[in-house]
């Protein structure tokens, strides 16, 4: 029996890849499955600066299949920049792609119209990345839910994990507050509640939490190609034609510090809804109807931790450091093969593993320097 703690789109899509490979798997998950950052994200599917970046964009277009269920997944990415800074930052994200055999186009202002009416007049820059995508983060949550049952495996959601239990070397148990389940391997995909799961385990883990926001508008016309970012903002238009937007700025939180992590705060929205509005200026008028607020946690890096760890010698840990919706069809595919066979066959995982933290500095939360003040 393999147990998947977590039931967010990185354990979810570990579990699928498993139970299709007739492995007996077990999900459990603290609340309701997908209802973290997995279901609350912008849904971008883009992540040229990651080693998993090919499997992303060789499997997103094959997951509604591979799952049985729509994901609403569409390709391309259009991205655009409003100043120099901004440009820069495109240039080199979209040579990544360049180098990896994608294609991408710059527009100009005028294409740039053709395809977002919306845009503004005068852009430094723009490019439509003829790779990337965006799905909706709900569906997918749940098409790979409804896969790993059909498949054979169980979620037991409302379930909390508190320990692992390790005899000679090996997690042998895992605790939960349903009793105990006993395990042949774990996988800790439990989000920013995955470092308080290894220390027990002799594991330091430099993950920490921090709340981002989104905010929704009401519906506007389709365009072709709904994944438009720019201004510092990702998103995605939704099938119903609203534009769903984040981008910061990033908040660090204490999960036990008795607030509520997940409320949204006025001036994230409105730094939000402003940014928006610049980039879209033909939209000025449109209204935001819906906002929340999700929980990431982040890496020193900005990277994921992909690892199976030598003690206890049957864990593998996840972490996805705020950028896992889009990489979930790979990263579990990864996991999945890093439980069964030790390694990834597909992609260099080196840069991923934990060891990489070896000498971080005791502060580096604080130089990162994220900040509730909006930019
Ligand atoms: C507003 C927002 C926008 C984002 N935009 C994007 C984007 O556009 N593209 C992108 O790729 N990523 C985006 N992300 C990041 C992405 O959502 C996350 O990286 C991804 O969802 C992580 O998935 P996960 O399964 O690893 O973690 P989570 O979704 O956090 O799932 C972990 C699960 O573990 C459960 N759990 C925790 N502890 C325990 C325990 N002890 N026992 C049992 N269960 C436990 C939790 O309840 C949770 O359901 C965004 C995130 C947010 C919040």
């Amino acid at each position: 029996m393999i147990v998947v703690i977590g039931g967010g789109v990185t354990g979810l899509s570990t579990a699928f890849w498993l139970a299709r490979e007739g492995h007996a798997v077990t999900v459990v998950e603290k609340g309701i499955a997908g209802w973290e950052a997995s279901g609350r994200n912008g849904g971008g599917c883009s992540h040229a600066y990651s080693p998993l970046f090919r499997e992303e964009q060789r499997l997103w277009p094959m997951m509604d299949e591979l799952l049985g269920h729509p994901t609403e997944w569409q390709p391309y990415r259009i991205r655009v920049a409003l100043d120099k800074a901004q440009l820069d930052r495109l240039k080199k994200s979209t040579q990544l792609a360049l180098d990896q055999g994608f294609a991408a186009d710059p527009l100009d202002a005028r294409q740039l119209r053709d395809l977002v009416p919306w845009a503004p007049d005068h852009v430094a820059g723009a490019m439509f990345w003829r790779c990337g995508g965006h799905a909706n983060p709900q569906r997918t949550s749940q098409a790979y839910a409804w896969a790993v049952a059909r498949h054979g495996g169980r979620i037991l959601q409302h379930t909390l994990v508190r320990s692992i239990r390790v005899a000679g070397g090996r997690a042998v148990a895992v605790e939960t507050s349903a009793g105990e389940i006993g395990c042949d391997a774990v996988v800790v995909a439990a989000g920013p509640h995955g470092a308080d799961l290894m220390r027990p385990l002799g594991h330091r883990i430099p993950i920490a939490p921090a709340r981002v926001e989104m905010i929704v508008t009401e519906p506007v016309p389709r365009i072709a190609h709904g994944g438009v970012d720019g201004n510092g903002l990702y998103g995605r238009q939704t099938l119903r034609g609203n534009l769903a937007y984040g981008g910061g700025p990033h908040e660090w939180i204490d999960l036990d510090g008795g607030t509520t992590p997940r409320a949204v705060t006025t001036p994230v929205i409105a730094s939000l809804a402003r940014r928006l509005s610049e980039l879209f200026p033909r939209l000025g008028h449109v209204r935001v109807i819906r906002s929340w607020g999700g929980i990431v946690e982040n890496t020193p890096d900005g990277r994921p931790i992909l690892d199976r760890l030598e003690d206890p010698g049957n864990v593998v840990f996840a972490s996805m450091s705020s950028i896992g919706f889009g990489l979930s069809p790979a990263s579990g595919r990864a996991l999945a093969q890093l439980v069964v066979q030790g390694h990834c066959d597909f992609a260099d995982l080196s840069q991923l593993r934990l060891s990489r933290f070896g000498n971080l500095p005791a502060d580096w939360r604080d130089r990162l320097g994220w900040t509730t003040a909006p930019p």
